[in-house]
């Protein structure tokens, strides 16, 4: 059903023109009779946002995407000291909105669909491990045990939806000790936030990217379609991106997950940001990145986390297990093969890269 894809060469020809850190975007066209495009960039959730779309009525919607992107952290962010998660985490609140229910709501269903390697509850082990706000404890055995327990102890039956007047609210009961962390689909979440936007305004042609979570609806004026690039693996945080590949993006988004920019190094050991919810510890096997394709953002960066938990392996298996659902289809790995990148794209994933 797979074919394994040799080792493929980055093509520096269609490189370097537009540049972001998770994953490139290139090839914008230019040309007298075409709409102009409107390119936006600003910060969002601790990195950057880099939009560019076509409006026939030349809207800049800078504004009201800062505020958007605000709002969005002021819920699900762990970097704001204000936040509703922090909040709800820190037990002063547990009435939530909307937007904090439906992130909860959508991570439980992934927990349950991925067999648990999707957890938002993980947070407090994230924290022990030095990947959350607080600093890095000294991890034994007995304390991620301690800690792992509160990671089942929440699901949609402790979530209570009510009327109060006409007006909705929701409601947590969650166990003291339960930490969530959203970051595992959250920008991917906002891309969708503003892809929304973009919808109820009639913008039709448009590609976002927040820190490297793309979505490209339409394309370009000249009916060419917007082209991202997939980043090869950095040696290390520090290294200049490159491109390990490049698909083209019509009505789909692409969100990579990788170990090679978020860890840290004790003892010559390099530690993942993602863990392993069934033992509590950073994922550890040769799987350097994985890309989802998705209609929708957050649902890439979810199943992208999920997959780089489960490794290469399990993570194809899975895949051909569920051969109905069309969002986990298109997936790309890149993997270490005792010290060269090697590459694995399934078939759909194939008909995406550019020629
Ligand atoms: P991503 O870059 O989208 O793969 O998200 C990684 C972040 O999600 C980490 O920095 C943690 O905050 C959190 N995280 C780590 N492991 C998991 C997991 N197994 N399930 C859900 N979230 C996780
Ligand atoms: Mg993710």
């Amino acid at each position: 059903m797979f074919t394994m894809t040799t080792r493929i060469s980055v093509r520096h020809t269609r490189v370097g023109r537009f540049f972001v850190a998770l994953l490139m975007v290139f090839g914008f066209a230019s040309c007298h009779h075409e709409p102009k495009a409107i390119q936006l960039h600003g910060e969002a959730q601790g990195s950057y946002y880099a939009i560019t779309y076509y409006d026939t009525l030349q809207r800049n919607l800078q504004p009201v995407i800062d505020s958007l992107l605000s709002d969005f952290d002021l819920t699900a962010s762990l970097w704001e000291e204000q936040s509703l998660i922090r909040k709800v985490n820190a037990n002063t609140d547990s009435t939530v909105n909307s937007l904090f229910c439906d992130l909860l709501t959508k991570s439980l269903a992934i927990e349950a669909y991925t067999q648990g390697a999707f957890n938002c509850k993980i947070g407090a082990v994230v924290n022990a491990w030095g990947f959350g706000f607080k600093h890095r404890e000294e991890v034994t055995p007995q304390m991620i045990d301690s800690l792992l327990q509160g990671t089942q102890q929440l699901d949609a039956a402790h979530i209570t939806v009510a009327d109060h007047n006409g007006k909705t609210c929701y409601t947590i009961d969650k166990h003291p000790n339960i930490q969530i962390d959203f970051n595992a689909t959250a920008q991917g979440y906002s891309v969708d936030l503003i892809a929304q936007l973009f919808d109820s305004l009639g913008i039709t042609d448009y590609l976002i990217d927040v820190g490297g979570e793309v979505i490209g609806k339409g394309g370009k004026p000249n009916g060419e379609a917007w082209i991202v690039g997939i980043e090869r693996p950095a040696k290390n945080r520090y290294s200049t991106p490159e491109v390990q590949q490049a698909i083209e993006l019509k009505d789909l988004s692409v969100v990579t997950s990788g170990n090679y920019r978020k860890y840290y190094e004790k003892d010559g050991i390099r530690y993942s940001h993602t863990i392993d919810p069934t033992t509590g510890y950073p994922v550890d096997h040769t799987l350097l990145s994985v890309s989802v394709v998705s209609r929708e953002a957050w649902y890439a960066d979810a199943m992208a986390t999920a997959f780089m938990v489960m490794g290469m392996e399990k993570a194809i298996e899975f895949i051909q297990q569920h051969p109905d659902n069309p969002d986990i289809q298109a997936v790309f790995f890149i993997y270490d093969n005792h010290g060269t990148y090697e590459t694995y794209a399934t078939p759909a994933f194939e008909k995406l890269i550019t020629q």
